[in-house]
């Protein structure tokens, strides 16, 4: 708490360079979240934005962009706020733009007093970032006086091979401490309170184990389809677009020891640790613990493979169950159920972790409901757990009850977008919240298992209707270890 109170009065003085600056992206995230920090006065008189790509803009036209992407009800104050954005027309891959560029940023530096410090913002396609990396020192973007932090958007890579190349292609030029790798679900509010739920609490903490946990669930369901991202969406699936970075980046959260201290290098660590921990599937595991399905048309809904852009007999799965196992002293024999997919009933993030009945249950002759912690990340932010109580009255029955845990939103604060509070972060350079590359290195070769073991396997995808959660091979999944999902 204290860290975060000191972040947050602190005025940051910033260049921010956004490479992709009229990309969706920009418009919809990173413009409003830079906006709030603007209103809250942490960006205020000393920072600029240089937005960067292929399009003739002119100052003004971005900034009237970038005044449209923001809430209508601050209308002067976006003005204000817009002033600060200037527009370089630049190929990425054109060295002599990198020239102008450097000079728009000096000026923009000496404009506003901001000392040096760069944030390099790199909204757009992976491929191009090993080359901005290296022009951006080859032509001396980088400053000698302030910081220089590169952020950077997922994907990360298509595998482990593919992650390793990028990475190298970006380390080549910037250290591990200066790179911030994106994943929006870790500025999630609800996501950062599984720490303080787990650390902050003897109840949970002592309890955290194989002793006392029966298993954990993990559900990321949207209600929407593939939208826009067709072929992004193709080349990838649900494995790689979920499961690589949010639902791993959950699972470690989950999993960790206890760090030695709340800082950004004994997390990682530990974070690190548990995903090492997680133990990569043989073929034949794949099979069995695995499901990979698309959705069909229902409920007045198109089928994936009828969606634009995407191949009549697509094999790219929109749906993924798995049980994961972790090798470590705390976390082996706990399942971790995991599930995410497309067009599902609702969007929902959320997190049961259900522990194991009282040994010897002394009321024999009734069914205790299991103690479930329920966090639910999206579309609320809600903590719960389930207990029995005696019901109120004669006789000695026992009733289940839902604990409300939820956090008291106690000065009726609005809840900063997950892009708000990492970009706080970056520009205070803590990078607990990003993930470093040992974590994106185990997840791949977690996934990479998975997904070599389905293209080389003949069984097809199974399928599920709009709107349902999932196919019934998912609800097998736990049947056979006679569990259910809990959501
Ligand atoms: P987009 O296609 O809307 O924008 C891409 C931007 O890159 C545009 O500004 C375009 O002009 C620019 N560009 C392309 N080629 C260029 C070149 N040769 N030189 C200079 N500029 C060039 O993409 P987006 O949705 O904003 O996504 C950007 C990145 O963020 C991608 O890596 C994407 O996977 C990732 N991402 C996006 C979202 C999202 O919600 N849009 C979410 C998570 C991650």
């Amino acid at each position: 708490m204290k860290v975060v109170q000191l972040k947050m009065s602190t005025k940051q003085q910033a260049l921010f360079i956004i490479f992709g600056g009229t990309g969706d992206l920009a418009k919809r995230k990173l413009y409003p979240a830079l906006f709030a920090l603007y209103q809250k006065g942490i960006i205020n008189e000393h920072f600029a934005v240089i937005g960067t790509a292929r399009r003739p803009w002119t100052d003004q036209h971005f900034q009237a962009v970038v005044c449209e992407s923001l809430p209508e009800q601050d209308a002067a104050a976006a003005r204000k706020f817009a002033a600060h954005f200037y527009y370089q027309s630049h190929n990425v891959n054109d060295t002599e733009h990198y020239v102008t560029l450097k000079k728009l940023a000096q000026k923009l530096d000496e404009k506003y007093q901001i000392g040096g410090n760069r944030l390099f913002y790199l909204a757009m396609s992976p491929r191009f970032f090993g080359t901005i990396a290296q022009h951006l020192k080859s032509q001396e973007i980088v400053t000698a006086d302030g910081y220089n932090r590169v952020i950077i958007e997922k994907p990360f890579g298509h595998d482990y091979q593919s992650a390793a190349e990028l990475n190298q292609s970006i380390s080549k030029y910037f250290s591990e401490d200066d790179v911030f790798r994106i994943d929006h679900y870790l500025g999630k509010e609800m996501v950062q309170n599984i720490l303080a739920i787990r650390f902050g609490n003897n109840i949970f903490n002592s309890l955290w184990n194989n002793r006392y946990i029966d298993n954990l669930q993990i559900t990321l369901s949207e209600s929407l389809g593939v939208e826009e991202r067709a072929g992004y969406y193709e080349t990838a699936g649900a494995l790689r677009d979920m499961v690589q970075n949010h639902i791993l980046q959950i699972v470690s959260l989950l999993t960790m020891k206890m760090p030695t201290t709340y800082s950004e290098a004994d997390i990682r660590r530990e974070k690190i640790c548990a995903l090492k921990a997680l133990k990569v599937y043989q073929p034949q595991e794949v099979a069995e613990n695995f499901v990979r399905a698309q959705y069909q048309a229902a409920n007045g809904l198109k089928g994936y493979r009828q969606e634009d852009q995407i191949a009549s007999d697509s094999q790219t799965e929109t749906f993924v169950a798995g049980k994961l196992k972790v090798a470590s002293e705390n976390f082996a024999g706990v399942p971790i159920y995991i599930r995410t997919g497309k067009r599902l009933r609702q969007k929902a993030t959320r997190i049961d972790v259900i522990f194991k009945p009282v040994p010897g249950n002394i009321f024999a002759d009734q069914n205790l409901a299991d103690n479930i912690l329920t966090i639910k990340v999206e579309p609320e932010g809600k903590v719960s757990l389930q207990v029995n109580v005696k019901k109120i009255g004669q006789g000695y029955q026992l009733q289940e009850q839902q604990l409300d845990l939820s956090p008291e939103n106690r000065n009726g604060q609005q809840i900063p977008e997950a892009y708000e509070k990492l970009l706080l972060d970056a520009l205070a350079g803590d990078a607990t919240n990003f993930t470093h590359w040992e974590e994106v290195a185990y997840s791949w070769k977690f996934v990479d298992a998975i997904r070599q073991a389905w293209d080389n396997s003949q069984q097809p995808l199974v399928e599920y209707p709009c709107g349902s959660m999932g196919p019934k091979q998912a609800d097998e999944l736990l049947a056979i270890d006679h569990r259910n999902w809990i959501y």
